[in-house]
């Protein structure tokens, strides 16, 4: 039985009091909720005030982005030994917006997930096609290309702290969710993907989250679906009751 895993990308949407009255408002409502994870993800330089106002709560601290270096001349980079370092638990890696408005590569994000994980954070991989990908019947092909070069040099070993989050570009930020089928297929393609890449117990073990327009009114039927186990959420985890309802949602 894998444990849901919900994560809130908070985009780069929050100043300090914002984080502050975010963190404030959803600790209470979620403090007594087991059996799942539960993130938020600021942005880079409220980590450190969020690390501190979460402490000795149920919630834990992502980041959204990281470079592939441990230290070196490289401009308004951050590697991922400092994000351990003030107290991150996770990074997110491979988000559309990364790949399409920042350019990221699978090859970068392959770079990037690699030295996460070797830095001793958890990876969020995110995947997902274009909206003229998926009508144009590519969704499975492109998702497979995305995980294949994202992973290429992620061993075995290290797949137990990696999450993947299948976001369908269309669906991000738009309103617009995939279906509860729409989601559950691609999930399941990405489960029998796992296997073929590595071994039946990580496909069983990896944990796949959904993401895209996720609210309190559609959470539960996304995550009832088999192979959906928990939702990366953006727009939504900017409010502490929404996000909440969604966390309560995905517990099974
Ligand atoms: C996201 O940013 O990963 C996301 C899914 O955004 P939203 O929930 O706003 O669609």
């Amino acid at each position: 039985m894998r444990k849901p895993f919900v994560a809130g990308n908070w985009k780069m949407y929050t100043d300090s009091s914002d984080a502050e009255s975010l963190v404030n408002g959803l600790k209470p409502l979620v403090s007594d909720v087991k059996g799942l994870d539960i993130a938020v993800c600021p942005p880079f330089v409220y980590l450190q005030q969020v690390v501190n106002l979460t402490k000795n709560s149920n919630i834990r601290v992502g980041a959204q982005n990281c470079y592939v270096e441990s230290r070196g001349a490289f401009t308004g980079e951050v590697a991922p030994e400092m994000l351990k370092d003030v107290g991150c638990d996770y990074v997110i890696i491979g988000h559309s917006e990364r790949r399409h408005i920042l350019g990221e590569t699978d090859d970068l994000i392959c770079r990037k997930v690699v030295k996460a994980l070797s830095a001793g954070l958890e990876v969020i991989l995110c995947v997902g096609e274009l909206l003229e990908e998926r009508e144009t019947g590519k969704t499975d092909s492109v998702v497979e290309t995305q995980l294949s070069n994202g992973l290429k040099e992620v061993a075995a070993g290290d797949m137990s702290r990696v999450t993947l989050a299948y976001e369908p570009v269309w669906a991000i930020g738009t309103g617009r969710t995939a279906t509860p089928d729409q989601a559950q297929d691609v999930h399941a393609f990405i489960r029998r993907w796992l296997g073929t890449r590595y071994s039946p117990d990580i496909t069983d073990k990896v944990r796949i989250q959904y993401g895209g327009s996720v609210k309190p009114e559609n959470a539960k039927d996304l995550m009832d679906c088999p192979d959906i186990d928990g939702a990366l959420v953006g727009g939504a985890s900017l409010k502490s009751d929404s996000f909440a309802a969604i966390i309560k949602a995905a517990v099974h």
